[in-house]
């Protein structure tokens, strides 16, 4: 069954354009990698998503609804866990209430968040402006899980992060796929990680995409084309 499906989406910053026609479907418990060079529009088809970008043209559904115009706190609210790029987190608060202030009922809460991220639980206590940079993200992670979403959105997840803090956010990834239903849009600079967790790869250029099919279809000349710098 289709959960996300965008449709020929155009979206502008001002007066310049930067989505010229974007179109993807993400599957229930389907794993996509939303690829593509620097500056191609990844970020901005996100946004789109979130409602936190007009559509200009086009159209987001989103189980089957068009979420053109609904506001990006009910799209939350409908099943998206947003992790946004700069991994967001009240600063002031505590591990624990960062946690507890996202909470929506269902299967993740402070506990199953823990088992993901059992440094999270050591941590629970501290401020979450006293985190390191991968225990941020986790606790990113941890934040948009407690929303209970359908489809998970990670934007570059793991940049900025030491290689082994890394593979501990690309090892929570596996195990969500491996344990849940949950869908995820993934975006990330490394082509090797996300080889190994996605399903789906959609591929955009100049914002358009270029490019879809499973991941284990990204060929030489593709990667080329597309991918290189
Ligand atoms: P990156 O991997 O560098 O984050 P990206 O594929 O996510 O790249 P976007 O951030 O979506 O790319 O950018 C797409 C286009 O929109 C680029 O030309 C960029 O310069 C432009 N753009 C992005 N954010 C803004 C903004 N806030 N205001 C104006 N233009 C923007």
């Amino acid at each position: 069954m289709t959960l996300l499906s965008l449709s020929d989406v155009t979206a502008s910053y001002g007066a310049a354009q930067a989505l010229f026609g974007v179109s993807l479907t993400v599957d229930e418990g389907d794993v996509v990698a939303l690829m593509g060079r620097n500056g191609m529009g990844k970020t901005t088809t996100i946004r789109t998503i979130c409602r936190m970008m007009p559509v200009k043209s086009g159209e987001v559904r989103f189980r089957g609804r068009s979420i053109n115009r609904v506001p990006s706190h009910r799209v939350a609210r409908m099943g998206i866990g947003l992790v946004p790029e700069g991994r967001r987190c009240f600063a002031n608060l505590t591990v624990e209430e960062n946690l507890v202030a996202a909470a929506r009922p269902g299967d993740w809460n402070f506990a199953s968040v823990s088992q993901l991220f059992p440094r999270l639980a050591e941590r629970h206590d501290q401020i979450a402006a006293s985190l390191s940079g991968g225990e941020q993200q986790m606790l990113a992670i941890g934040r948009a899980l407690m929303t209970n979403p359908t489809l998970l959105i990670l934007d570059e997840a793991t940049e900025g992060l030491a290689p082994i803090v890394r593979q501990e956010i690309w090892n929570a990834v596996r195990t969500l796929k491996a344990t849940s239903a949950l869908a995820i849009l993934v975006v990330d600079k490394s082509i090797k990680e996300l080889a190994s967790v996605a399903d789906h790869a959609v591929i955009i250029e100049r914002g358009k995409d270029v490019w879809t099919g499973p991941i284990s279809g990204i060929s030489k000349d593709v990667t080329d084309r597309f991918l290189g710098v």
